[in-house]
């Protein structure tokens, strides 16, 4: 579910105009003002890369349209708040001590949020987050320890038996549509929060934080869907079903989309009645905080929403394991959505898991490579390939096989690589060093396994976790760097004969996310569609997501949907209610 795949429509532009109010501490968290002959270098700097910038990558026109809208408001934004500078210009004036150590987060520390309010860490934790695109300090941030959960839950049950429990859909609906609202009137600081966090482009955190309040909002429209039904069985008896709250819902979210991922969990789950207790990932908590924060604004009961960051293995795996916890609900690697199974199998918990991917991204010799060749790029190298979805086998028809790695590692290495904050970048950082060298360790091992680096495979000097978008050709799929997931931005170009072994390569893989298809043949577009085992298809189109469709895997990539429908029933019980309506005795035995 790349960002930008959800980015270009129209109805994010349209959420981000609604909202022009500004957070009431602004002053407070606006990012350190520079010396004027700063700020000239800067716009000088500014005006340079707006002359060399190259047409958006990867985008229909619609969509490129809205980006280039995205830019003139954040370059608005860079104006205003003088906020974009090189990475390495913006780690030196930190480092030099002429930039303040803290900027538009490190105004503040974060506790956990439980209860309706932001409280200390019974564990006693507070950890240094860092900038992944500069090493720069950013925030600090309380860790939530086995007592910290216990609190959580406890405070979600209350919630749910108490006031939640009782509050009607209409009221639940309009909460919804107000924590859209108050994300949109914050969405600058929780745009600059998950860039700085994340080390993601600005231009896709935009779309992201936008994307975020849709679903909200969409999923508070949702809620009127929300019902049982009778069932006509003849004799004197009424049937209906009734849908009911699963319970306290434990949801963990991984790094990659912070906010994003915490509004798909979030919304569908309070949608349906129940209470959350969301983990976050301990290195990118702060925007589901900042949302937790809003959610109590806008007057969602305490103890309905409680966010505690905090280690996997430890934290995580009790609060999935917590007696009081009824659903699980994860989003994260397929190593550990099988270990959150197993953990779940002896209580029979409710879970539905959205894991990794490897998706095949197929070109026929009849595409129309102006568009397949941009768009291809765009779908791996959003947020540097750390996306589930990112279509990281390109799979090319055998004539066309060197004619396209040429033109795609060409259109690849164009792309603005750089500071996150700058509204010209289209790839920022990895998330840390540490996985930038598991990036490039499983490079090396497609360079043994006897692919040809084309573009990229080394890791960019420098403080930040940065690595050039990488391609590998010669790739046979039975290949490592064609079955693992990389999480990075590397693609693996593989050439096939025929639609046939097309739909073989694509299918031969553990995972089954998403896959799109380049043809000018609409009849082949339709039979892949239905020949290739995974979620989410795409025909001509990267995209991948949209608040309403359900997006989830096939095979080892999870079972469950996110963003849709289904999504709700997966926090509902159903129960059957079977009524006499008299007018004979009920005596089934005659005794
Ligand atoms: P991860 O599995 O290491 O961690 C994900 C989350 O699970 C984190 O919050 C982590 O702290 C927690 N966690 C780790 N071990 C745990 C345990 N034993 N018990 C409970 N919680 C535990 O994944 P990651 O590296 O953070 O994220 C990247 C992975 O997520 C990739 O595989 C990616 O494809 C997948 N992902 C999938 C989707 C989707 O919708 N299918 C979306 C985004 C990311």
């Amino acid at each position: 579910m790349e960002g930008a795949h959800l980015v270009d429509v129209d109805v994010h532009e349209d959420a981000l105009e609604d909202g022009e109010a500004e957070q009431e501490d602004g002053q407070q968290h606006r990012l350190p003002r520079k010396s004027a002959d700063e700020g000239e270098d800067d716009q000088e700097e500014r005006g340079r890369r707006k002359d060399e910038s190259e047409h958006p990558v990867g985008l229909d026109r619609g969509a490129a349209e809205n980006v280039e809208a995205d830019k003139e408001e954040l370059h608005d934004d860079a104006e205003e708040e003088e906020d974009c500078q090189p990475v390495e210009e913006h780690s030196r004036l930190r480092h030099a001590g002429i930039l303040p150590p803290m900027a538009v987060v490190t105004q503040r520390e974060f506790g956990l949020f439980i209860d309706g309010e932001t409280v200390e860490p019974a564990s006693g934790e507070v950890r240094e987050l860092t900038e992944p695109a500069t090493g720069a300090p950013l925030a600090k941030a309380a860790m939530a320890g086995e007592a910290d959960v216990d609190r959580a839950v406890e405070a979600a049950r209350a919630a749910l038996e108490g006031p939640w429990g009782k509050t009607p859909p209409n009221e639940r609906s309009r909460l919804l549509h107000a924590l859209a609202d108050a994300i949109v009137a914050n969405r600058k600081e929780l745009t600059e929060l998950e860039t700085r966090n994340v080390g993601k482009a600005v231009s896709s955190v935009k779309g992201e934080v936008a994307v975020s309040a849709e679903n909200f909002r969409w999923y508070a429209s949702a809620i009127a869907s929300i019902a049982g039904r009778t069932t006509p069985i003849g004799g004197s008896i009424l049937a209906y079903t009734l849908k009911e709250p699963v319970g306290v819902a434990a949801q963990i979210v991984p790094w990659n989309y912070p906010i994003m991922m915490a509004a798909w969990k979030l919304a569908p789950a309070l949608a349906a009645g129940c209470t959350v207790v969301l983990k976050p990932d301990p290195a990118t908590p702060l925007t589901v905080l900042r949302v937790a924060e809003l959610a109590a604004e806008v007057g969602i009961p305490a103890g309905v929403v409680n966010i505690v960051p905090g280690d996997g293995p430890t934290t995580g795996s009790y609060l999935v394991q917590h007696p009081g916890v009824d659903k699980v609900a994860f989003t994260g690697s397929t190593a550990t959505g099988s270990e959150i199974m197993r953990l779940c199998a002896e209580p029979v918990k409710r879970l539905s898991l959205e894991l990794g991917g490897k998706s095949p991204n197929l070109v026929f010799a009849d595409a129309n490579l102006a568009d397949a060749v941009p768009s291809s790029v765009y779908a791996i190298y959003y947020a540097a390939g750390q996306s589930c979805d990112a279509r990281s086998r390109v799979l090319v028809e055998r004539p066309l096989y060197d004619e396209f790695v040429n033109s795609f590692s060409e259109t690849a290495a164009k792309m603005k690589v750089g500071d996150p904050l700058d509204a010209e970048t289209q790839m920022g950082s990895l998330i840390s060093q540490a996985h930038r060298d598991k990036v490039h360790g499983l490079v090396e091992t497609g360079r043994k396994e006897g692919a040809e680096v084309i573009t990229g495979g080394e890791p960019t000097d420098g403080d930040g976790a940065f690595y050039p978008p990488t391609v590998l050709a010669g790739v046979e799929n039975r290949m490592a760097v064609a079955q693992e997931e990389i999480f990075g931005p590397v693609v693996t170009v593989i050439p096939f004969e025929d639609e046939a072994e097309a739909v073989r390569i694509a299918n031969d893989v553990k995972y089954g996310l998403t896959a799109t298809v380049w043809t000018s043949d609409p009849g082949r577009g339709h039979r892949l569609a239905r020949q290739i085992k995974s979620g989410v298809i795409g025909i001509n189109l990267p995209n991948t997501a949209f608040p309403g469709l359900p997006f989830g895997g096939y095979k080892q990539s999870g079972f469950g949907r996110e963003g849709s429908l289904e999504t709700i029933e997966m926090y509902l019980e159903t129960k059957t209610v079977f009524v006499s309506t008299g007018g004979k005795p009920v005596n089934p035995w005659g005794l």
